[in-house]
């Protein structure tokens, strides 16, 4: 089977001159343009973090496996995803063999999928196999590459989103003991959702020999978490969600999963992206809320909700997520198809598919 493209590396990605001169407004006519040419043959997906002006002109919006799953049942032949890298890949995954998935700016990678190489998580699972006799369950956040939702798919593992996390490890282990890549927090606090004691899970640090565990502490644990974050959300504190509270008597306080432990139990929820996105459009009008999550999103749940207080807890901005802009999607949208094109080989494809269809058997 052909694959469906070529990977082009970061480094060879240059936006050329003549759109860097460009000034945005003539990039957005451009843009309207080119979608009315083209019609249904081209679609753009734009993560709910993307920049205002893009999201804005996105034909679909929403959470990285929802844009995933949205695609594939489109017609359209050329998929431009507007998110980083592992959200494109995971397209590509999804995508028809007709289907072209095309990422405006290659450079837009993410620290957290990129903290599992899948060479590091193979030494993690072959350490955590050898310390007992039960069976390893791979459990893989969608924020990890194609190579590690492959490897998981065939080790009888499972993708999970944020929202669907709590389940996914009920399942494993029911199986027998759980391995979480990449983000330590979500797993955290998925277990604690479980009622199950921190003491329970062991942390692999990748950067450590051994993963820095202690041989006895690894045949005790039922979870082994992977010291992974995601910056835009582990930086946010309790001493923030207090200040919040202190300054907005009466508002709610809602945080993304990805955020620590402590920083969740002191909030009044905690859900994925579509949660908080839930959260902003049923809120009453004259209340206020207040949301712990990237702020692209935060700004514009605001900018759509005037009537309603929308509050960041604090400004935490995805650099990665913002390297996509306008300029960058009329330089693909110029390509029709053929430029960056996301490159997922069907050995890897058909691994990664074996995960994300668990993921549903789970749901
Ligand atoms: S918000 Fe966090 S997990 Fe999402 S792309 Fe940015 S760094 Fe990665």
């Amino acid at each position: 089977l052909p694959t469906r493209s070529i990977r082009v590396l970061p480094s060879e990605i240059v936006l050329p001159e003549s759109y860097r001169r460009m000034d945005e407004r003539e990039c957005k006519d451009l843009i309207i343009e080119h979608k009315k040419r083209e019609g249904g043959r081209v679609v753009i997906l734009g993560h709910h973090y993307q920049r205002v002006e893009i999201v804005r002109l996105s034909d679909i919006v929403g959470d990285s496996l929802e844009l995933s799953r949205k695609a594939s049942q489109s017609d359209a032949e050329v998929v431009v995803f507007c998110g980083v890298a592992f959200m494109a890949e995971a397209a590509g995954v999804l995508a028809k063999q007709n289907q072209t998935v095309v990422h405006p700016n290659p450079n837009a990678g993410c620290p957290l999928a990129d903290s599992a190489e899948v060479d590091d998580v193979e030494t993690a699972y072959e350490a955590f196999s050898s310390a007992s006799d039960e069976s390893i369950i791979p459990l893989v956040y969608m924020n990890s590459s194609s190579e590690i939702k492959a490897f998981a798919g065939n080790r009888s593992g499972a993708v999970c989103t944020s929202s669907n996390a709590a389940a996914a490890f009920r399942w494993g282990l029911e199986k027998g003991r759980v391995m979480f890549v990449p983000d330590e927090h979500l797993g955290r606090n998925s277990i604690a959702q479980l009622g199950i004691p921190d003491e329970k899970a062991a942390l692999w640090d990748p950067k450590i020999d051994n993963g820095g565990i202690d041989p006895k502490r690894l045949r005790k644990a039922r979870v082994l978490l992977w010291k992974g974050d995601c910056h835009v959300h582990s930086r946010f504190t309790v001493e923030q969600v207090l200040q919040a509270r202190e300054q907005n008597p009466g508002a709610r306080v809602v945080v993304h999963p990805e955020c620590r432990r402590e920083v969740v139990e002191s909030a009044d929820g905690a859900g994925s992206t579509s949660y908080l996105v839930v959260e902003a459009n049923r809120a009453e009008p004259g209340s206020t809320i207040v949301i712990g999550t990237e702020i692209n999103l935060v700004s514009r749940l605001a900018e759509d909700r005037p009537d309603v207080n929308i509050i960041p807890l604090a400004r935490s901005l995805c650099p990665n997520m913002y390297k996509i802009s306008l300029r960058y999607l009329l330089w693909t949208l110029d390509g029709s198809g053929s430029r960056h094109v996301v490159d997922v080989s069907e050995k890897i494809a058909t691994g990664a598919r074996k995960a994300l269809s668990r993921m549903l058997e789970i749901a």
